[in-house]
C-alpha cells in the first residue's frame, strides 16, 4: 500500500478520534508510510505514539514497537484495543506470559490481526522469537524512548545498543526511533547506534514559553524561603524535589509543622505508600509533594504550578523534564532552582566512586548545570542552546520569563560572575 493511497486524516477520525494531527504528527507518519527511516524528537506528551499507532494500524504487517518498561507497553496496548473490536490487533511479548498466551500471540500476527507488537529490548532478542518474526510480515520497527541507547541520555539501557543487529535480522524494514531527550549528543548516539544517518529528523520547539525560570542562591534561610513561596502561591499545587530521602523526609516535615499540607515521595516508601501520596498529590488532597526524582515518570496533573528544586539536578537534560512537569495545561508554571556550590561538590564526590567512563560523563553534565546556574544571561536561551535550538532572547516566545531578563545584572555584576564560573570550572577540572 501507498502513503498517497491512504487518507491519514480520516483514519487519525476514526481510530483516535481527532480532527486534527498535532505539531509535526503529519509530516512524521508521511515520512514513515513512505517506508523512510525516521527520527522524532518531541518534548514529553507532544504526541509522540501516534507517530506510529497511526501508520501501524493503516498498513500490512505487524509493526514492532520495543518500549523499555512493561508498565508503559501495558497502558499503550489498552488503550489501542479500546480503539478496535479486535482484542488481537495489539499485543505485549514478554517473559511474564505463559506458553499458551504466547501461542496465541503468535496466531494473531500469523493471521495478519496484530498491528502492534509491543516487545521489551531484551525480549527482542530471544532466538526463538527472531526466527518466528522473520516468518511473518512486518511493516516497520518503532523504537520508543530511544534515548535509552546513549549513555549521554538520562535512562542508560544496554539492551538498546543491540537492537539494531536484531533489526537487521528482520529483514527491510524502515525503523522509526522517538524520543524526548534533545540534546545533540544523545541524538547523534541514536542516529550512530540505530545506522540511521539516513533518516529524516523532525524536531519539535522545546521552548515552554508559560514556564518562569528562576535560580536563587541557597543560604541557611533555605527551608523559611521556601515556605515564603509556597505562601505565596496558597491553594496552588506544586513540586519540591531534593536529592537524598532524609532531605525529602526533612522538608516534607517542616512544611507541615508550617501549616503546609505536604506529603514525601521516594523509593524508600513502601509501594502502597507511594500510590497513597501520589494520588493525594493528584486528587489534591495536598498541596505539595516533596520528593526524589523517583517522583514524576508518567505523572500528568496539568495544573502544577511550582516545581521547586531544593538541591541542583545532576543534569541540564533532566532538569528541563523535571520543570516541565509544571505548567502543563498552558497556564503558569514556577521553576525555582537553589543552588550552592557545595552541592556540586557534593554530586561531584558521589560520582568519583563510579567507573571512569561515568564519571566523565556526570562531571560534564554537572559543569552545563553549574554554567546555567551562574549565567546572567537568558535562562531560557541558555536551555535551548543546550539542546541545539536557538532562541532570540528579546522577540522569542517567552522571552521575559525568567529572572535574569527580568532583572538584568549590571556590567560589573556580570563580570563579577565570569571571573566566579571560571573559577568553577578550574576547580571542577579533575
Ligand atoms: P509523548 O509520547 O510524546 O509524551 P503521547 O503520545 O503520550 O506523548 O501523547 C500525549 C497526549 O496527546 C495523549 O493524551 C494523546 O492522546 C494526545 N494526542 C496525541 N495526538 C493528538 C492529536 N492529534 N490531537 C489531540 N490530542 C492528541
Ligand atoms: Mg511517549
Amino acid at each position: 500500500m501507498n502513503s498517497n493511497e491512504i487518507d491519514i486524516h480520516k483514519e487519525l477520525k476514526k481510530y483516535f478520534g481527532f480532527s486534527q494531527f498535532k505539531g509535526l504528527q503529519e509530516k512524521v507518519i508521511t515520512s514513515l508510510l513512505n517506508k523512510q527511516n525516521t527520527f522524532v524528537i518531541m518534548p514529553t506528551g507532544g504526541g509522540k505514539s501516534l507517530c506510529y499507532q497511526l501508520p501501524a494500524l493503516v498498513q500490512e504487517g505487524t509493526a514492532i514497537v520495543v518500549s523499555p518498561l512493561i508498565a508503559l507497553m501495558k497502558n499503550q496496548v489498552d488503550a489501542i484495543r479500546s480503539l478496535s473490536s479486535e482484542n488481537g490487533i495489539a499485543h505485549v511479548l514478554n517473559s511474564s506470559l505463559t506458553k499458551t498466551e504466547i501461542a496465541q500471540v503468535k496466531s494473531d500476527i500469523s493471521a495478519g490481526i496484530t498491528k502492534l507488537l509491543y516487545v521489551a529490548p531484551e525480549s527482542l532478542t530471544k532466538e526463538e522469537y527472531v526466527a518466528f518474526l522473520q516468518t511473518v510480515p512486518l511493516s516497520f520497527v518503532a523504537i520508543d524512548e530511544a534515548h535509552c541507547i546513549s549513555e549521554w541520555g538520562h535512562d542508560f539501557r544496554p539492551e538498546y545498543r543491540n537492537l539494531k543487529n536484531i533489526i537487521k535480522q528482520l529483514g527491510e524494514v524502515p525503523i522509526i526511533g522517538l524520543t524526548a531527550t534533545a540534546t545533540p549528543k544523545v541524538q547523534e548516539d541514536i542516529l550512530k547506534n540505530l545506522e540511521m544517518a539516513n533518516a529524516t529528523t523532525f524536531k519539535a520547539s522545546f521552548n515552554r514559553a508559560n514556564l518562569f525560570y528562576e535560580v536563587r542562591t541557597k543560604t541557611k534561610n533555605i527551608e523559611s524561603d521556601i515556605i515564603r513561596f509556597i505562601k505565596q502561591h496558597k491553594g496552588k499545587s506544586g513540586i519540591i524535589y531534593c536529592l537524598s530521602r532524609k532531605k525529602v523526609e526533612a522538608i516534607a516535615e517542616v512544611l507541615q509543622v508550617n501549616g503546609i499540607s505536604a506529603v514525601p515521595y521516594h523509593a524508600g516508601l513502601d509501594a502502597k505508600t507511594r500510590a497513597k501520596h501520589q494520588d493525594m498529590f493528584l486528587m489534591e488532597d495536598v498541596e505539595v509533594v516533596v520528593a526524589t526524582i523517583a517522583f514524576g515518570m508518567g505523572i500528568d496533573k496539568p495544573d502544577v504550578r511550582f516545581v521547586i528544586h531544593h538541591d541542583i539536578p545532576k543534569s541540564l537534560e533532566s532538569y528541563y523534564q523535571e520543570t516541565g512537569r509544571a505548567g502543563r495545561d498552558g497556564g503558569e508554571g514556577h521553576c525555582l532552582a537553589y543552588y550552592s556550590y557545595k552541592d556540586v561538590e557534593k554530586l561531584e564526590k558521589f560520582l568519583s566512586g563510579k567507573p571512569v567512563a561515568e564519571q566523565e560523563i556526570g562531571f560534564a553534565l554537572l559543569h552545563e548545570v553549574v554554567a546555567y546556574a551562574e549565567t546572567s544571561m537568558s535562562r531560557r536561551k541558555f536551555l535551548l542552546h543546550y539542546f541545539g535550538e536557538e532562541f532570540d532572547s528579546e522577540t522569542g516566545e517567552g522571552a521575559d520569563m525568567d529572572d535574569n531578563v527580568r532583572n538584568p545584572k549590571t556590567k560589573v555584576e556580570a563580570k563579577d560572575e565570569v571571573l566566579k564560573l571560571l573559577e568553577v570550572v578550574k576547580k571542577t577540572k579533575h
